[in-house]
Order: structure tokens, then C-alpha cells, then sequence
């Protein structure tokens, strides 16, 4: 379980974990490090954003971004987590009223797991795995998952304050306008003009591959 000490050092209760990982659907360890850097963000930057107040840059679209957008209010939905497929476990979080901006990256070293975990997630993976190794395995992971959770952030990420970083305009509404093949309503800026017609990317898609098959017959 979650120990005191992380509950008075970041405010981030056994509660608040348990409703996360209810969010996300389990607890493993790519989440534990995003509760982690979770933590530094509202520490560092503001706290839950109701509306748009914080921005995430997430630099990867793994289990940790659930446990981001549960503690920081930073959401897909809200238009305020930005993916960049960087594949890095790391974030930049950007204040909007004053523009301070944190760039959270993981250290190196810090998530690594020991040889041993690596040589039976290959076996689980494969399919190749004992029932021992297979708990072994189970053990080794939700070890590490505590790990990750009562280990000092400090020596988990790198915090750098970043002096500009171009902050994205507030999400807007756009109208809809119904695609002229389909009729589904679909948002006016996404809408492409193919032979007069206003399509929805998906219908544009599928007219532009027919007439790459008209073309190659
Ligand atoms: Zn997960
Ligand atoms: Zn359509």
C-alpha cells in the first residue's frame, strides 16, 4: 500500500490512487510514473485544471498518461494534453496565466528493470512462461510498481523550467456541417472539397483510394 509518507509529501491520498487506477483499469508500473509526475506538476505548476489553465505536452501515449489526466485535469477531451509521439516518458507542463512552463523527464536509469524482470517478460510475452515464472513475474512487477511509487521524485525525473514555450490557443468550437456522402455531422474544419462535394476525412479517404483504383485499372 501506499505509505504516510507519500501521503503528507504530495497530497496524493491512497484514495485519490485507488480512484485512479479504477480510471485507468489496473495499477502497473507505467501508471505509478505517472502519479509521479503527476505530483511534480501540481507541485510545480498549478493545481487540477477545471478548465484550460494547464497544458500537458505528453511525449508518450502510454498507461502514465491516464494517471496525467486524472490528477492534472489535463484532458484529450478538453483539448488541454497534447500528444507528441516522441516515445519518451516525459511531459511539459504550461501554466496559461503566467506562461511558466516545467519540462518533467524521466532520469536516466530510473525505470529500468532488473535483468531478471526483463528475461520473464520476454517468456510472459512469448508465451513461453512456467505458472512459477509467471507469478514470479506478477511479483517482480507489482514490486517494482511500489518502487516507482515510494522512491523520492527526485531521483525519478528531471524538472527543468522552461523559459518560452509556445502555449496552443484555447481549444474552439467549431460548426458542423453534414458530409455530403455520408451526412454524419462532422466539424467544418475537417471537412475536404473533392469535386464540389464537402466530405468528412473519412469519405475523402475512401473517394481518393477509388479514384487510385479507377486510375491503375
Ligand atoms: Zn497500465
Ligand atoms: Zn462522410
Amino acid at each position: 500500500m501506499v505509505s504516510q509518507r507519500r501521503e503528507k509529501g504530495t497530497g496524493i491520498t491512497p484514495e485519490t490512487v485507488e480512484d485512479i487506477v479504477r480510471f485507468h483499469g489496473h495499477m502497473c508500473p507505467g501508471l505509478a510514473m505517472g502519479i509521479r509526475a503527476a505530483e511534480v506538476a501540481l507541485r510545480e505548476v498549478g493545481p487540477h485544471s477545471s478548465d484550460e489553465e494547464v497544458v500537458t505536452l505528453t511525449e508518450t501515449d502510454m498507461c502514465g498518461v491516464d494517471a496525467i489526466q486524472y490528477l492534472t485535469g489535463c484532458t484529450f477531451g478538453k483539448g488541454n494534453l497534447i500528444h507528441l509521439d516522441y516515445g519518451k516518458n516525459a511531459y511539459t507542463f504550461v501554466r496559461r496565466s503566467d506562461g511558466k512552463a516545467v519540462r518533467i523527464s524521466t532520469r536516466p536509469g530510473a525505470f529500468d528493470r532488473s535483468p531478471k524482470h526483463n528475461e520473464l517478460s520476454t517468456k510472459v510475452r512469448n508465451d513461453s512462461a512456467t505458472e512459477e515464472e509467471r507469478a514470479r513475474y506478477k511479483e517482480l512487477r507489482a514490486n517494482r510498481t511500489e518502487a516507482i511509487l515510494q522512491a523520492p521524485v527526485e531521483e525519478l525525473y528531471a524538472v527543468e523550467e522552461l523559459e518560452s514555450v509556445e502555449i496552443p490557443p484555447m481549444s474552439r468550437l467549431h460548426d458542423s456541417v453534414a458530409c455530403a456522402e455520408c451526412g454524419e455531422p462532422t466539424m467544418q474544419t475537417r471537412i475536404s472539397r473533392l469535386e464540389g462535394k464537402g466530405l468528412c476525412p473519412a469519405c475523402f479517404e475512401a473517394a481518393l483510394s477509388r479514384h487510385g483504383s479507377v486510375e491503375s485499372t
